[in-house]
């Protein structure tokens, strides 16, 4: 257990927290303030405690310059909009200047202030000095709370911690605690359900979670490379070639463990990967040559709900077709639903799952959405996450 913001006196300490308010921006406007809100509770604690507030984030990937299009500021007055209160941005082309460091200097206990976008500095993903010593220089206290970026050791993640005493925000908590419980104690059934398209980044998942879960459910883009690996055609879907040893593999492991592997049984398919292209529903092994896999279909389906509604914990990490189309949406919508409708502990991997679930207004029927989508992957895994690791132990 690591030790968290309530576990050290911040009253009158200038605290460096490390959030994620890494948020999709269009036309200089924030889409999505999800990251933001959920920074709240640590940010709100500190504050009233008396702590002088120094938050820092990236946004996109600048690649070490500064780019106005990536600045923090937006972010800064969204914050002061949610908080009520004004945060002070410490508008700054080196994120850490003579400027800025006054300005901490002169924050008062309880006072929030955000710095520019860490990724303008090029030493940021490569964890290098003299950034780090310059963030430093500015805090007393170091709280990484930025979960998102948890499985990166970069200056304001793992870095800071050297420097100073460091413990977890109120997120990353929460964090550890789902998909850790999840992981490490779930009541059973245990089911997971991993979908998507790239089939190599979840190949580790699927085998970390083959030694803890009670059935493995495949769906998505994925779906077709273990197709193959059965010896069925798939058309022109799409079909990760390198990794058809390894389903194959998977496939035996989970039969040896005495897991249940459960891989589509039918597939809705198009001729186009296109909203508007021409659909039919094929027998796994029936895909016709010149159409490709973009859900699952309807038998796949009910089999998947039945076993979602009987689990006891559930976590879920990619989409189950190309959920973005309407047409093959189905499937993800009905996963969706069904672990909606549970009562089972239900914990959401990030990213594109995150997005269906709230897409299709399940959110708040959820258990946990992870704030992480290659976090809680790597999470998921069974990897240390150096920007957790890095943090002081209870
Ligand atoms: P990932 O980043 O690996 O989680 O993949 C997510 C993406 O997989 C989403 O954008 C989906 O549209 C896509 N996807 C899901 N099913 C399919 C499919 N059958 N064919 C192609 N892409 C898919």
């Amino acid at each position: 257990m690591k030790k968290t913001v309530k576990d050290i006196n911040v009253a009158g300490k200038k605290v460096l927290v490390r959030c994620d308010f890494n948020v999709p921006m269009k036309d200089g406007m924030i889409t999505d303030d999800r990251r933001i809100t959920s920074a709240l509770p640590t940010i709100e604690y500190l504050s009233a405690e008396g702590a002088a507030v120094i938050l820092m984030s990236h946004m996109g990937r600048p690649k070490g310059e500064p780019k106005p299009e990536y600045s923090l500021k937006p972010v800064a007055d969204r914050l002061t909009e949610l908080l009520g209160r004004e945060v002070i941005f410490a508008a700054s082309p080196q994120v850490v200047d003579e400027n800025v460091k006054k300005m901490a200097d002169d924050l008062e206990g309880g006072q929030i202030m955000l710095l520019e976008n860490v990724r303008y500095r090029a030493e940021e993903t490569k964890n290098e000095e003299p950034f780090t010593g310059e963030l430093a220089s500015l805090g007393e206290i170091f709280v990484n709370d930025a979960f998102g970026t948890a499985h990166r050791a970069h200056c304001s993640t793992a870095g800071l911690a050297k420097y100073m005493p460091s413990v977890s925000g109120f997120l990353i908590e929460k964090e550890v605690k789902f998909l850790g419980d999840a992981l490490e104690a779930p009541e059973r059934p245990f089911v997971a359900i991993m979908g998507g398209a790239k089939v190599g980044d979840k190949i580790p998942v699927i085998e970390n979670l083959l030694k803890k879960v009670d059935t493995l459910i495949i769906g998505g883009g994925m779906s077709y490379t273990f197709f193959k690996a059965m010896g069925y055609e798939i058309g022109t879907s799409i079909l990760d070639e390198e990794s058809i040893g390894l389903a194959g593999d998977l496939m035996k492991k989970a039969e040896a463990a005495g897991v249940e592997l459960l891989i589509p049984v039918d597939t809705v398919c198009a001729k186009e990967f296109d909203n508007n292209s021409e659909k039919a529903v094929f027998d796994r092994d029936k895909i016709p040559a010149d159409m490709m896999g973009m859900d699952i279909g309807p038998d796949t389906i009910k089999l998947y709900c039945d076993v979602i509604s009987r689990a006891k914990t559930i976590v879920w990490n990619g989409p189950a077709g190309v959920f973005e189309m309407p047409s093959f949406a189905e499937g993800t919508k009905a996963i969706a639903g069904a672990l909606a409708e549970s009562d089972a502990v239900t914990v959401i991997g990030g990213g594109d799952s995150a997005a269906a679930v709230e897409q299709f207004g399940f959110a708040d029927k959820m258990t946990h959405i992870s704030t992480g989508g290659g976090a809680s992957l790597e999470f998921l895994e069974g990897k240390e996450l150096p920007g957790i690791s890095c943090l002081e132990d209870k």
